[in-house]
C-alpha cells in the first residue's frame, strides 16, 4: 500500500525536512497535497518536483500568482485559509503531516481527525489549546495521532517498554535555549538576534523564540499532557543542553527509559509517517564516544517563568491554555517586529491571564473568542506602550 500524504506547511522548517524524509523513503510513501501561506514561490517550485494532486495557499491574495506558476502542471490550485481544512479532509489522503504554526492549524487538525487519517502532529498548538477537544474527535473519527515533536515521538517510543498505568514520571528534556545559563537579570536586556541564535537546533522563528523563553516546553508539558492522558504533577522538565536524550519515562518499578538521537527532526517526522515499522532513512544514530558527556540540571523557574505557569494553566483547564497560547503568539510577533522587549512576552502572557475568568467546558466557539480577546488585549498594550508586570505567577 502507498502512503498518501498532505503536508500543511511544506515551506516551513518541518515541512522541508519532511519533504527529505518522503523522498527518501521511496515509492511507498507520495505527496497528495502541499500548503504554504504566502511563500507562493518555494510552494511552486515544491509542485514541480514533488508532483501533487493539490496545492494550497492560505493568504488568498497569492492565489492568482500560485495558478501562474503552476500552470502546466496536472495540480488544483486551492486558496483561502478554509483550504487547509479542504486538504486535511480529501478522500485520497490517508496520512495528514500538520506543521503550520500556531493556532492557525487547528480546524484542519480537527478535520483530519474527524475524518480518521493518520495525523502526524508537529504543530503543537491545536494540541495545546483544544487537546481535549482533539482527542475526543480523534477517538470518534477513528484516527490515530502520532507525535512529531521530538520529545513527544522519544515519550511514545519509550512508553512502548512498558504500560500507561506502568508509568511514574514523564520527563521531558529541554536544551534551554540560548539563554539557559541566564539569570532572570541577564535575560532583561536581550536582543532579538540573541534570541534567534539557538545553540542546537534549526527552527522558524516562532518556534525558535519560544525555546529562548522555554514556552516551548511549556507547551510541551501540556501537550504531553494531553497526548499521553498524564497528570502533569506527573511531568517533569530537565534542561539536557547536548540535544541528545530527547526524553525519558520513567516507570513504577524505577526504570527510565530514554530515547537517543541526534538533534534533527527528520526521524521523529520518519517515525510518525513509518510506525510501527522502523526504516533506515537519512537520519544518523549520535557517536556517544564521540559526544563523551551528557548533562541534566533542573531549569530555574524564576528565569523560566513559563514553566510554572504551564501547571498553573493546564490545572485551571478550559479557556487559560488557550489564552496563554494566543497571548504568547501576539507577543512573539511584537517581538519579532521590534516593538516590545524580550522579557515583556511574559508580562504579556502573565497579564493576559491574570485578567481573564477562565471558563471551563468550552465550545470551539468559546475557544476563538478567548483566542481573539488575549491577542487583542496583547496588541493594544504593546502599542499603548505600558507594558507592566502582572500578579498571576505569584
Ligand atoms: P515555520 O515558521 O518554519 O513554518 C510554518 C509553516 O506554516 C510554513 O509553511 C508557513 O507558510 C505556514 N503558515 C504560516 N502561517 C500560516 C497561517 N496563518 N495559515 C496557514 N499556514 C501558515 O514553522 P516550523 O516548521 O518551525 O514549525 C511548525 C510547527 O511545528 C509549529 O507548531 C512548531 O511549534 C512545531 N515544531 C517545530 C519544530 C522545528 O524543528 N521547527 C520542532 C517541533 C515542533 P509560509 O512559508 O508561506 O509562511
Ligand atoms: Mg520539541
Amino acid at each position: 500500500m502507498v502512503r498518501s500524504i498532505a503536508i500543511l506547511g511544506s515551506t516551513g522548517s518541518i515541512g522541508r525536512n519532511a519533504l527529505r524524509v518522503v523522498e527518501s523513503l521511496g515509492p511507498g510513501y507520495s505527496i497528495c497535497a502541499l500548503s504554504a501561506n504566502s511563500s507562493v514561490e518555494l510552494l511552486a517550485e515544491q509542485a514541480r518536483r514533488f508532483k501533487p494532486k493539490y496545492v494550497a495557499i492560505t493568504d488568498a491574495g497569492y492565489e492568482d500568482r500560485l495558478a501562474e506558476l503552476v500552470a502546466g502542471l496536472d495540480v488544483e490550485v486551492l486558496g483561502g485559509p478554509g483550504s487547509l481544512v479542504e486538504i486535511a479532509e480529501l478522500a485520497e489522503v490517508d496520512t495528514v503531516l500538520t506543521a503550520v504554526v500556531g493556532a492557525a492549524g487547528l480546524p484542519a487538525v480537527l478535520a483530519a481527525a474527524r475524518k480518521g487519517k493518520r495525523l502526524a502532529i508537529a504543530n503543537k498548538e491545536p494540541l495545546v489549546i483544544a487537546g481535549e477537544l482533539l482527542l475526543a474527535e480523534a477517538k470518534k473519527g477513528g484516527a490515530s495521532i502520532l507525535p512529531v515533536d521530538s520529545e513527544h515521538s522519544a515519550i511514545f517510543q519509550a512508553m512502548q517498554a512498558g504500560r500507561p498505568h506502568e508509568v511514574a514520571r514523564i520527563i521531558l528534556t529541554a536544551s534551554g535555549g540560548p539563554f539557559r545559563e541566564a539569570s532572570a537579570e541577564d535575560i532583561r536586556n536581550v536582543t532579538l538576534e540573541q534570541a534567534l541564535a539557538h545553540p542546537t537546533w534549526d527552527m522558524g522563528p516562532k518556534i525558535t523564540i519560544d525555546s529562548a523563553t522555554m514556552m516551548n516546553k511549556a507547551f510541551e508539558i501540556i501537550e504531553a499532557r494531553w497526548l499521553f492522558d498524564v497528570p502533569v504533577e506527573k511531568i517533569e522538565v530537565l534542561i539536557h543542553p547536548e540535544s541528545i536524550v530527547h526524553s525519558m519515562v520513567e516507570f513504577v518499578d524505577g526504570s527510565v527509559v530514554a530515547q537517543l538521537g541526534q538533534p534533527d527532526m527528520c526521524l521523529p517526522i520518519q517515525y510518525a509517517l513509518t510506525y510501527p515499522r522502523r526504516v533506515a532513512g537519512i537520519a544518523r544514530a549520535p557517536r556517544l564516544e564521540e559526544i563523551g558527556r551528557l548533562t541534566f540540571k533542573k531549569p530555574d523557574p524564576q528565569t523560566f517563568r513559563a514553566l510554572p505557569l504551564a501547571y498553573q494553566v493546564a490545572r485551571a483547564g478550559g479557556t487559560a491554555a488557550v489564552v496563554f497560547n494566543a497571548a504568547n503568539e501576539a507577543a512573539v510577533e511584537e517581538f519579532l517586529a521590534g516593538r516590545i522587549k524580550f522579557v515583556n512576552i511574559l508580562e504579556l502572557v502573565e497579564h493576559c491571564l491574570d485578567k481573564h475568568d477562565v471558563k471551563t467546558h468550552v465550545s470551539l466557539e468559546e475557544l476563538l473568542e478567548a483566542d481573539g480577546w488575549a491577542r487583542k488585549e496583547v496588541s493594544a498594550l504593546a502599542c499603548s506602550g505600558s507594558v507592566e508586570r502582572a500578579a498571576w505567577s505569584e
